[in-house]
């Protein structure tokens, strides 16, 4: 088993928020016209602490996300914040933003998921605010006692927290996605003045398009690793993507050397995810590569090496070489 549960490393004196008005803030995360999957996540894990849930969106032309949200299971207002500033949702007025919606409604926990956007507006919230973050939260025990992983997934942490106000990034997979349809929250602008720090400015983005599905919500992940061996020889995982309406995704040895690009990476410095068949193909099953993926459902593992550590995680394990493994996969298909 991967991951070893050390118990309660941190366990400062107990000033638990029971009985006390729970109200959290989730920041949400979107492209004005859609919500990224993680803020549904997000939303369970404020589900669990019980009490008012607020969300979040700050954007250029975001009604069409708020709309969604203010449909959410579970959440109670809607607070939209609209204007130029928040055009590539720089995260230095995001923080200002959150800081002064925090300073004007008190909650007692933020919210926002663990992706690249969370990991970077938490820790500049809670400096602000002066309180700790708490990143990567796996499990939610009561509203101050969280789950949290460590040590790139190796062992688990029951942390908790005293500071008035809790600070989290959520781990996606670990929370259901709230369900999208049923609610009625109110929709509420807030004010955007002083949020402009002109500290960054959005330039441009440059998005990869592609048809497969995205790394972080697809349901079929096929990675490879080193033992691809060049950048050409992965055309034989697009292959078998295709075959199953899959996402490809790397180890960091096959991004670092220049087989797959730095969006394909999975792991502790990759995405996390947790898809329902995960497919990695002459990868060893580093513990930074299986904190990103070991939550997938199914597992299987192609590597011609039967010691290779991927095998201990994997529900199928195939020793043999790639490279007549997974053409013969694809005819198959
Ligand atoms: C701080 C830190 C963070 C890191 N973060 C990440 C991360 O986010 N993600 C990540 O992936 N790694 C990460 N790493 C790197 C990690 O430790 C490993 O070095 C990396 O995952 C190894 O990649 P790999 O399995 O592709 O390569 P290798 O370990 O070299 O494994 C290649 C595998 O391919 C097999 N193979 C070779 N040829 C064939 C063939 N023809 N057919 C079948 N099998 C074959 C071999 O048997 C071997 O098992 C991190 C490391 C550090 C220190």
């Amino acid at each position: 088993m991967l991951s070893r549960r050390i118990g309660k490393q941190f366990c400062g004196h107990f000033k638990g928020s029971f009985g006390r008005f729970q109200s959290t803030l989730v920041v949400a995360e979107h492209n004005n016209e859609t919500l990224t999957p993680i803020t549904q996540n997000t939303i369970t894990a404020a589900k669990n602490l019980g009490g008012n849930i607020s969300v979040l969106v700050a954007g250029t032309k975001c009604g069409p996300a708020a709309e969604a949200l203010s449909k959410t299971d579970g959440i109670t207002k809607v607070l939209v914040a609209e204007s130029d500033i928040f055009k590539g949702l720089t995260v230095e007025n995001l923080t200002a933003l959150i800081v002064a919606t925090q300073n004007k409604n008190k909650y007692t926990h933020i919210l926002a998921g663990a992706s690249t956007l969370g990991k970077t507006v938490i820790p500049r919230v809670a400096a602000k605010l002066d309180v700790s973050p708490i990143s990567d939260v796996i499990g939610i025990k009561s509203t101050d006692t969280f789950i949290r992983s460590i040590y790139a997934g190796n062992a688990i942490q029951t942390i908790q927290a005293n500071d008035p106000i809790k600070i989290l990034s959520i781990r996606g997979t670990s929370f259901e996605p709230a369900t999208l349809g049923s609610g009625s929250a109110t929709i509420e602008k807030v004010p955007v003045e002083g949020c402009d720090t002109q500290l960054s400015e959005f330039v441009s983005q440059e998005l990869s398009k592609s048809d497969r599905p995205e790394l972080t919500s697809a349901k079929v992940v096929v990675s490879g690793g080193r033992g691809m061996k060049s950048s050409d020889n992965f055309k034989i995982l697009f292959d078998l993507a295709d075959k199953l309406n899959a996402a490809v995704g790397a180890s960091r040895a096959a991004v670092d050397a220049g087989y797959a690009p730095s969006h394909f990476l999975v792991g502790q410095t990759g995405s996390i995810i947790a898809p329902d068949l995960y497919i990695a193909v002459g990868i060893s099953g580093a513990i930074q590569h299986l904190a990103g993926m070991k939550d997938s459902k199914t597992i299987v593992a192609i590597n011609k090496d039967p010691e290779a550590p991927i095998f201990q995680v994997a529900d199928y394990g195939l020793v043999e070489d790639l490279f007549k493994a997974v053409p013969e996969m694809t005819g198959k298909l």
